[in-house]
């Protein structure tokens, strides 16, 4: 059977890595997307146990499951601004911090609080480049009018969300100065901002200051951010298992998988493994070329990885077995020539979580 480990120590450990980056800055564990892929009820009460109290999701559904684990002393942020009624009533039910990125957004949870006799909690979002939610930074009267126009409504809050911080220091540094200045206006103003945050995972491990005092990290709690890691001080967690099927000799000459894009040169004795890209093995995300230079780095990056003739790897009794071919939907060839390895031995997959299919068992170890 195909199942994804999740070892608990590596959450344990990426978790004390980033709290104590984080200083004195509340963490939110953003734990969209099914938390990443973990799932959530047992990856939220990890966190908890690690003394993570701020969660931040982008569904509804999400929200309500981690409101079920009835961890005590938790708070519950969704990020994506929305003014649909049904949405907003479920959240403001479940006393979920709504986020407000604009005037539809802060009408629709004022009725709905006003409805609901409740004082809705809110982080007001400020657009500084990425374009979904959020106030234009240029217009400061629409963003007081959400802390002076809507009584059911509690502003404590107001983030940005970074579109460069894993690449590029100066237009993060443009967002961070828009976002700030806005923030240092609004408290001439005499408004109290409350939690001011932006940083992500890449702005934690790679700038640090300035930091807000909160920062909302997804990616490093499973290790696995999108630069450079080397000395971060996180692990990669999580592995998909699988057992060896079939046990063959090729003869040279012979082909394995689609294309027949490997060619064995002399005998080789290969392992079968039920495991591929539908269980998210190997699939990386989708490669859009909206702009020239985006595609010339794709093509560098393409011409980087075939100098240095990147091979695919499976483990195999703790050995690393090449991957022959391409790689198929649901199968995996590899090479054992020199691997001991017999029937049913486990093979492990480095996967990356948010790949892996919903349907996957998931055993946290
Ligand atoms: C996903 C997300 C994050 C976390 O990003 P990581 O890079 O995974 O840490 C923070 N804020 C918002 C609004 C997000 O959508």
């Amino acid at each position: 059977m195909t199942s994804f480990i999740i070892e608990r120590e590596k959450i344990e450990q990426n978790a004390r890595e980033i709290i104590s980056r984080a200083g004195d800055a509340t963490v939110f564990a953003v734990v969209k997307g099914h938390g990443y892929g973990f799932g959530l009820s047992e990856y939220v009460s990890i966190l908890h146990t690690c003394g993570i109290r701020h969660f931040a999701v982008t569904d509804v559904s999400d929200a309500l499951e981690i409101k079920k684990t009835e961890l005590p002393d938790t708070d519950i942020l969704m990020l994506r601004s929305t003014a649909l009624a049904d949405e907003v009533s479920s959240l403001v039910e479940n006393d979920v911090i709504l986020t407000i990125g604009s005037t539809d957004a802060a009408v629709a949870a004022n009725r709905v609080a006003l409805e609901k006799e409740k004082l809705a909690r809110v982080h007001i979002k400020v657009d500084t480049g990425m374009g979904r939610y959020g106030f234009a930074p240029s217009d400061p009267e629409q963003i007081v009018s959400v802390y002076t126009s809507f009584p059911s409504l509690s502003p404590c809050g107001i983030y940005t969300h970074l579109t460069s911080a894993f690449k590029s220091r100066r237009v993060t540094e443009r967002q961070t100065d828009t976002f700030l200045s806005l923030c240092s206006e609004l408290e001439a103003r005499g408004i109290d901002c409350g939690m001011v945050h932006f940083a992500n995972s890449a702005y934690l491990f790679r700038f640090r200051e300035p930091l807000g005092n909160a920062v909302r990290i997804g990616s490093a709690f499973t290790g696995r951010i999108v630069c450079k890691t080397r000395r971060s001080g996180l692990s990669r967690v999580g592995h998909l298992e699988s057992n060896v099927c079939e046990i063959r000799w090729l003869s040279p000459g012979s082909t394995v998988g689609y294309g027949g894009a490997y060619t064995a040169k002399r005998a080789v004795k290969t392992a079968v493994i039920p495991v591929g890209y539908a269980d998210g093995f190997c699939t990386e995300k989708t490669r859009d070329t909206y702009r020239f230079r985006d595609g010339i780095f794709y093509v560098l990056s393409d011409i980087k990885r075939i100098l240095s003739r990147k091979r695919i790897y499976v483990k195999i009794n703790g050995r690393h077995a090449r991957v022959l071919g391409h790689i198929g939907m649901t199968h995996t060839v590899c090479d054992i020539t020199d691997i001991p390895c017999e029937i049913g031995d486990t093979a492990e997959f480095d996967v990356n979580p948010i790949y892996v299919s919903r349907d996957i068992y998931k055993e946290f170890i």
